[in-house]
Order: structure tokens, then sequence, then C-alpha cells
């Protein structure tokens, strides 16, 4: 796998730094699920002191090395990757200086305070100052790394190597229009109710904790390898090849939100612990990207999870553990999974509705990154876009534009690879289905180690060897296209 002698001895200089990624995923984990509330102010200060000495060792100790590998004929893929995924990270250190890493450093860690504070008090004016700022610095940001189109370019292959500004126009472009006649005909139906009984009926929180532990086993989660525990909001996050832990929650009612969160967040796991053993401590024991992730998850979440096949396994478990499901049929848990509805919240939109609030998102942060518009702007153009694309307005500011995080945390241009996700999801489906067979039929078999198997061949055991874009083709013989997601909503959600 790894011949060339400068690459190895990069990759032992590199294992410095991924012992310290080690420990900064571990206290990542612990801040989220067991830390005591008041260890998050040393917590924080240990953090950024090691995200400081990383800094350092990749600009003092790995860059030099790599900088001589670049461009080296002779490398295989492996090598090629390693030397790919640590020049990227090497290069946008050194094109943003060190006060502006280091004033975004601080607004990660001040501005969701900030953020938290404003939304619970519905005040949008207390945090439009840190949004400001962010904004200011990520188009400053963009400005330092370079594009060739748009800003906005510069920041999106951030979070998604080799994305640019027109592949999500293109994207969104086929996408809009085809989830929005999906969206007035299902409406215009009236199949699915405004409300269902199910939402309101409360749980038992041991019994639920039961229900996804079964779950997990079915679907094939490795306990020797993982944990599951609980946190405010779902993630996972990977320790190590070999130790990956998820986190859902639990609300005591509308058990599929915590159901739901475990079978998305199992998605990911699976993609970290299906890496190819013999790239762990290595800069490609990652995934490819943030969306190729994501699909991993959404294809658990809603292409295995939100089928009929699915719920049909699901029914027994539940009636035993939940009981109160055995009034209710197969068809009907269906639907209470798949109900469609305009939403104000984007965690709680169904699947035709979703990839319109990540519309909403990338259009404002695009004008906002190309100065075309400014953080005041906001509040009145979020209400405007929701009317236009889901015919409903929000009432605060929590339920519109103060309801995400991720501008907080600066991550802008992080959006569009949540659409990406639910795109490859649908494109890998099909082609699961002309390699493998009936996706359907194996989920009734419980065949799973199928599909685990397939997605390990096709894409987990790749790690970051690849760029997405190549990886893409390379597991599913063409580039991204959003023609498959269309079809997909298309399929399940208009011809009731
Ligand atoms: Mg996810």
């Amino acid at each position: 796998m790894f011949e060339n002698k400068l690459v190895l001895e990069l990759l032992e200089r590199y294992r410095v730094l991924w012992a310290l990624g080690h420990a900064s995923s571990l206290m990542g984990w612990d801040s989220e699920t067991y830390m005591p509330r008041e260890g998050v102010e040393e917590r924080s200060i240990a953090s950024a002191e090691l995200s400081l000495l990383s800094r350092r060792l990749l600009l003092e100790n790995i860059a030099p090395l790599v900088e001589k590998l670049v461009g080296v004929e002779g490398l295989n893929d492996f090598e090629r990757g390693v030397v790919r995924v640590l020049w990227r990270d090497v290069e946008r250190l050194r094109r943003i200086p060190e006060n502006i890493q280091y004033e975004l450093a601080k607004l990660r860690s001040e501005a969701p305070v900030v953020w938290r504070e404003a939304r619970e008090k519905d005040d949008f004016e207390r945090f439009k100052p840190y949004l400001s700022r962010i904004v200011e610095l990520e188009r400053q940001v963009a400005e330092l790394l370079g594009y060739e189109e748009h800003p906005y370019d510069a920041l999106l292959d951030y979070y998604e190597e080799g994305l640019r500004d027109r592949d999500v126009r293109v994207m969104f472009s086929t996408l809009v229009p085809s989830i929005r006649r999906v969206l007035e005909k299902v409406m215009a139906e009236g199949y699915y109710p405004r409300e269902h009984v199910l939402e309101n009926v409360e749980y038992r929180r041991e019994a639920m904790e039961t229900v996804n532990r079964e779950v997990l086993n079915i679907l094939g989660f490795p306990w020797s390898k993982g944990r599951l525990d609980v946190s405010a909001h779902p993630f996972t996050i990977g320790i190590a090849l070999s130790d990956v832990r998820i986190t859902t929650r639990y609300e005591g009612r509308d058990f599929r939100r915590s159901l739901f969160a475990v079978i998305h967040e199992f998605g990911h796991a699976l993609y970290n612990l299906q890496v190819d053993e013999r790239l762990k401590m290595t800069p490609l024991a990652e995934g490819a990207s943030l969306g190729v992730h994501e699909s991993q998850s959404r294809f658990w979440e809603n292409i295995v999870g939100r089928s009929r096949a699915f719920v049909e396994l699901l029914k027994p478990i539940l009636d035993e553990h939940l009981g109160f499901t055995r009034d209710y049929s197969v068809e009907e848990l269906y639907k209470y999974f798949n109900i469609v509805r305009p939403s104000l919240i984007r965690v709680d939109a169904d699947e035709v509705t979703y990839n319109l609030h990540i519309y909403l998102r990338y259009e404002l942060e695009r004008m906002l990154v190309a100065g075309e518009i400014k953080v005041h702007d906001l509040p009145e153009l979020w209400n405007e876009y929701m009317d236009r694309l889901l015919g409903i307005k929000p009432k605060s500011y929590k339920d519109g534009v103060l309801q995400d995080i991720h501008w907080s945390l600066t991550a802008i241009g992080y959006f569009p690879t949540y659409t990406i996700g639910n795109i490859l999801a649908a494109q890998l489906k099909n082609r699961f289905e002309a390699d493998v067979g009936r996706l359907g039929d194996v989920i009734g078999e419980r065949r799973f180690e199928l599909v685990r198997v397939y997605l390990r061949e096709k894409i987990h055991k790749w790690g970051a060897v690849y760029p997405p874009k190549d990886l893409v083709v390379k597991a599913l013989g063409e580039p991204m296209n959003p023609v498959y997601l269309a079809e997909y909503i298309e399929n399940k959600y208009s011809r009731l």
C-alpha cells in the first residue's frame, strides 16, 4: 500500500498529528455526552491548545515533506491520496494568517453560546454582530483562498473538495421544480394528516433504548467497536477505525425522532468502521467528504429505514417494547414515518421538503458571501423564501433565521453537502439494485450483510484515498446526478 520512502517518513511524522486528533475527538465526544457542565471552560482551553499544537506540527514538521512530494510521479493511488489530503490542509493554513485563524477559532467557541441565548430569547439583534463578523471573516477567507468564478466556491471547497457554485446551481435547478411539483400534488391529495396521533404518544426511555439497540443489532452494528450514548443533538464521532461512537436523544414522545437518529448515525458509523484497516493512523482513515458521508447516513435512514420492508421488520420490535404501536398497522406506521408537510424547521423536515430548506440557505449564503445582501437583510429574506418555497412563514426568529447552529460555528458553505448526501443516497440505491437486486427484497430477507459488504467495497474501504468526485464516478459509474433523487421522491410520494 505505502512504499515510497518519503511517504513512509511522512506517515511516521503524521502519527503524532493523528494521536492529537484521536485525543481531541475523544474530548469532543466527552464534552457532548458525559462532561460535567462546569468542565466546559478548561476543556475549551485544552482543545484550543491542542489545535494550535496541531497547526504548528503540520506547518513545521509535515509541510516541508509534503511539499517535496507534490507533483512527484510514480506514486500509487494511496500515496497520492496522502499527499493530496495533507497538501489541502497545508495550503489552507498557509493562506490564512494566524490572526484570522485565531479570531475564527475564538468565534467558534463564543458565537454558539450567543446564538443559543439569542434563539432562546428570540432576539436576532443579539446574534447579529457575531454573524456579521463571521460573514466578514469568511469573505476574507474566500479572497485569501482564491477562486475562479464565485467567492462561494472557495468556501464550498473546504467542506466538499472540488465542489463549485456552478455544480450547486445545476443541482438545485433540477431538484427544486421537481420537488415543488411532488409537494403540490401530495398536499392536494391530503393523504398525510396535519398531525399524527403517534407524534404525541409518550414512551418510556428504557423501552425506547431497547428498541434502538435491537435495531442496531439487526443492521449489524459491531458493539465491540462502538457505543450508543445520549446527547442533545445526535452525532457520530470516529475516534479510531475500531472505536466509533454514536448518540441519540430521548425526548419522551414522537419515538421516530429517537429511532431515525439512531439509523442515521449508524450509516455514518458504518462508513468509518469499514475503512480499510491498512489506512489506520493515516490521513486517509476518514470519509471522502461531508457529502459522501451524509449519503451513507441518509441511505440507511431514509432509503432503508423509511421503506415499507423495513417498517415490517420494525413492527414486532416496536410492539414488543413500546406496546402502544400494536394499535397501528404497518401501513399506518409507514405513514407516520413518512408524513410530508411543509414545516418551519429543517431538522424536522421530511424527505420531500428537506432539500427546499437547504436551497433557501444556499441562496442566502451565496448572496452574503458575494456581498449582495447584509446580515441585516436575512430575517426578511428568510421569510420571503419560506413563503415562496413552502408556502409558510415563521412567526419568530427561532423558527426561522435563528434555527441552525452552523453559522455560529462559522460554517458557511456547509449546507449544500446535505443535499449532496440525499442525491448520492438515491443514486446509490439505483446502483445497488442494478448490481445486486431489489433493495426491498434484501431488507425483507434481513440480508443486511449484503448491503454492508456492497457499501464497503464501493465506498467505505477507500477512505479518503480519492477526491469525492472521483470516488463517486468510481463507485457509481457516473458523476453525481440529481435526477436520481428527483425520481426517487416522485416514485415514493406522488404515486400513492
Ligand atoms: Mg449526518
